[in-house]
């Protein structure tokens, strides 16, 4: 085993290069990739290659680069506050990175840590923020991947919100210290300067912020109504994440998965509200008057519903009472379980020539003598994704192909959609009722109708007929023409 150091070989530190030269010697590859990495900074970048490859050629066009098109010379690295030996050319390499050393400037060489006095790092560019990654040798793949994951941590406006920090900084210093200046930048860092930066809104994020340092009041509280998805967890969206990341409290609902619930700050007060089918833990109302009280008390709020907010999850009702109460709520969409389903099933939602439009409804409209509108739909060669309809199953195919549908047309069913355990089923209409009487669902359950569904693949799925039980046998004869 090779001794573990808890030392760093190597300390990181940002060096100063706005306005300065920056030397590369190399025409090739690594020359560009050296190239690249420095122009992120406002350095002047200096080219040395007497023969430049046409990619690198494209960027020095592009970049504004100075190109030094000739034999190299160790006094064309003059004045450079840095030199990347990156020609490839192990010879030449070593040459630079001696004369380098003579002129006392700090050199890197490419894949030879032994000759380099730096390195560079992975590097995740939020200017003014930068976060660099070194491993001093562990190897590149595991940068990248640490730099991929704190990459997905940061919105991309941070920067944005670095830079009118910084502009308030001085003010800021005014504040009395400890804990009301604390307090004033955990409100602009997690409050509402940083949403309306989010949201693209720079001078209302500079108005966000005035209030805040001249009201000095509490921060105001804050609800994000976001997508969970359909239960695998890395469905959910870049943005839920971090907001999970940044809440005070979590909301959440029974479908929402544990994992994505745990994503949360091991600190973030969770609370479930329900509701499973049969089991309502708190009432809508219950729900509204909770979410208006937390936002009342200043928390960061993330209320997660599963799939995405904004179907069948009442966030009408939610938004309604957030509103009437001026607490501030933004929404985060999410991927929805009809999407999950049809991704599960390989099943187009449109299909060229086949279905242009697609209905998302419940089963539970059907009560009462008069065809909803959805059902009218699913005739003129919509797709149809019933949620919810489970328990409706026959009622559902007994009134469409009452009201004209092919008793022959294609349904698709999943239950728990996304998730390892999923279960597919095919069959056609008049075996949809069957459904209802399967006791082996305990998962969520979503149905898909109409002619699209005849271009899905079936190779892992088991045929609906196969499970028709006594009653719903019945139930499914009862409703053929
Ligand atoms: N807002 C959610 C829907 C909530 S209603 C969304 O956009 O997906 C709850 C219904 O959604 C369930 O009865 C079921 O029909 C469907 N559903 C949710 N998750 C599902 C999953 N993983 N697989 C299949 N259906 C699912």
């Amino acid at each position: 085993m090779p001794q573990v150091n808890a030392k760093l070989n190597a300390f990181p530190v940002f060096v100063r290069v706005e306005g300065e030269a920056v030397a590369i010697v190399g025409g090739g590859e690594q020359a560009l990739a050296k190239a690249r990495l420095i122009e992120q900074s406002s350095a002047v970048l200096r080219i040395i290659a007497q023969n430049a490859e046409p990619d690198l050629l494209a960027f020095i066009a592009q970049s504004g680069a100075s190109h030094i098109a000739a034999v190299y010379d160790a006094s064309q690295l003059d004045g450079a506050v840095m030199v990347f030996a990156a020609s490839g050319d192990d010879t030449l390499d070593r040459r630079v990175a001696a004369d380098a050393r003579r002129l006392g400037l700090p050199v890197n060489a490419v894949d030879r840590p032994e000759l380099c006095d730096f390195f560079t790092p992975a590097l995740v560019n939020r200017a003014p923020v930068a976060i660099a990654i070194g491993t001093e040798g562990a190897g590149p793949v595991l940068a990248q991947m640490l730099r991929s994951r704190i990459d997905r941590m940061l919105s991309p406006s941070f920067g944005r919100l670095a830079a009118l920090a910084a502009s308030f900084r001085t003010a800021a210093e005014r504040l009395p210290k400890g804990n009301i200046r604390r307090r004033f930048w955990s409100d602009f860092f997690g409050g509402a300067p940083a949403r309306a930066i989010e949201a693209g809104e720079l001078s209302r994020a500079y108005e966000a912020a005035t209030d805040l340092l001249l009201s000095n009041a509490p921060a105001s509280g804050h609800i994000a109504l976001v997508g969970a998805g359909p239960g695998a967890e890395d469905l959910l969206t870049l943005r839920a994440h971090r907001l999970l990341m940044e809440a005070d409290v979590i909301v959440h609902d029974a479908l929402v998965p544990e994992s994505v619930i745990a994503m949360g700050r091991r600190d973030a007060e969770r609370l479930a509200v329900g509701k499973r089918k049969g089991c309502h833990t708190k009432s809508q109302a219950e729900i509204n008057a909770l979410l208006v009280e937390l936002g009342r008390q200043g928390k960061r709020v993330v209320r997660l519903k599963s799939g995405d907010p904004l179907v069948f999850g009442r966030a009408g009702e939610e938004m309604a009472a957030l509103r009437d109460a001026g607490i501030a709520y933004e929404v985060v969409p999410g991927v929805t379980a009809a999407f999950a389903a049809a991704a599960d099933f390989e099943l187009p939602l449109t299909l060229r020539g086949v279905s242009s439009s697609m209905v998302f409804t419940t089963g539970h409209d059907l009560k009462g003598n008069s065809l909803p509108d959805w059902a009218k739909l699913a005739i003129s060669g919509a797709t149809v994704a019933v949620y919810m309809g489970r328990s409706v199953a026959a009622e559902v195919a007994g009134r469409l192909i009452e009201a004209g549908l092919s008793p022959d047309t294609a349904v698709a069913v999943v239950e728990n959609a996304s998730l390892a355990n999923r279960r597919r089923f095919h069959g056609t209409l008049a075996d949809l009722p069957s459904l209802e009487a399967r006791a082996d669902l305990s998962g969520p359950v979503m149905t898909i109708i109409g002619d699209a569904v005849a271009g899905a693949n079936f190779e892992r799925s088991e045929p609906l007929a196969a499970h028709r039980v006594a009653g719903a046998s019945v139930a499914a004869e009862g409703v053929q023409p």
